[in-house]
């Protein structure tokens, strides 16, 4: 089964819109960080199974529960707090039981498993266990190896204390491709499921994975100007001759890293140009010298490396961060267009 991973508004693709595709393609699961992504999901119509796994500590799970929302638990706490909502709304929340298995964020520690575990079985059939999961931290091959053992300890335990569960889920999308030993019943497919390569190593083909998303922008303005004109904030660039600066309207405020002034090319009318000077909050030149550029052509920032533009990671690698942050990011005044029946 495949649980794909819609949180951060589908690491900036759209939230609703992917969801939807991914109803329709017929993904098992949708996952979301928090019960108010789930809650929007159910409100624009998601019908499948939603599963959220971060929570605020005042989190009172009534609504998840009103929307069925499938919820990850981490601690007696909140297990103590589900049990409350059930009582509240009489339904019965499907849980999926988290074990830290070494990434040191939510899951239950290994101490307090056995616990949880008893605690869940006290309930008896206020609440039913759907699944029990972990997260990778994707440290090196030996830490993640350690990671699944501990997993199966974890599972083997669940087991002999008499709990019963259909679904184990550890790996994301590196680890899927990494591991296909550690599958299980499920896996949660995040950053593969937009076309982009888990290990932000440029190999997004290599994995037949075709990127999703591509950042497009149009030359506002085109002007000659002459030898040493200085060119944005802080003059990081001054023309070496007459040359044509291309003006386009993206900059941080669209998510488009400041810290990649002087390092990201974009591609201009099909040709590839340094941005050798500040990206600004909504805009940043780029010498074209005298090519043939006028206003009105397209820029692509980041998209499919295959057609020649640059690749989200390799806007990641200039700004020392990785291709999620990169599309999570993108914003501000850009407009999302769908386009319809592509692989
Ligand atoms: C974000 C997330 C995923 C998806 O990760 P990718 O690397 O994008 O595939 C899976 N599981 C959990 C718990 C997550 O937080």
């Amino acid at each position: 089964m495949v649980c794909g991973v819609v949180k951060a508004n589908a690491y900036g693709h759209g939230m609703i819109r992917v969801a939807k595709a991914l109803e329709l393609a017929g993904v098992d699961y949708l996952g979301v960080a928090d019960v108010r992504e789930g809650i929007e999901l159910r409100e624009s119509g998601i019908q499948i199974p939603v599963l959220a796994w971060l929570h605020d500590a005042e989190e009172d799970f009534v609504s998840a529960l009103n929307h069925k929302i499938e919820l990850g638990i981490s601690s007696k706490n909140q297990l103590d707090r589900v049990a409350k909502a059930a009582a509240l709304t009489g339904i019965v929340p499907k849980l999926h039981l988290k074990i830290d298995t070494g990434l040191g964020r939510n899951g239950s520690t290994e101490d307090q498993w056995l616990p949880l575990l008893n605690a869940v079985l006290a309930l008896g059939g206020a609440v039913e266990v759907v699944g029990i999961f972990s997260h990778l931290s994707s440290t090196n091959r030996e830490e993640d190896l350690a990671q699944i053992e501990r997993f199966d300890a974890a599972v083997l335990v669940a087991k002999q204390a008499g709990v019963n569960f259909r679904l184990r889920h550890l790996t994301a999308s590196d680890g899927s491709l990494s591991y296909p030993q550690a599958h299980y019943e499920m896996v949660r497919i995040g950053v593969a499921l937009y076309g982009l390569d888990p290990f932000s190593t440029n190999r997004a083909a290599e994995f037949g994975l075709i990127p999703a998303m591509t950042a497009i922008s149009k030359v506002s303005q085109v002007k000659v100007v002459p030898a040493n004109h200085g060119v944005s904030y802080n003059y990081l660039h001054r023309t070496a001759a007459q040359t044509k600066l291309a003006l386009i309207p993206v900059g941080y405020a669209e998510g488009l890293p400041r810290a990649a002034s002087t390092f990201a090319e974009v591609l201009i009318a099909g040709k590839r140009f340094k941005i050798q000077s500040q990206i600004a909050m909504d805009q940043f030149v780029v010498d074209v010298g005298d090519a043939d550029i006028a206003a009105g052509d397209e820029v692509v920032i980041f998209g499919d490396a295959n057609t020649g533009a640059p690749s989200a990671d390799d806007l990641a690698s200039v700004c020392a961060t990785i291709n999620y942050e990169i599309v999570t990011r993108m914003g501000g005044r850009f407009v999302r267009e769908y386009v319809e029946g592509r692989a």
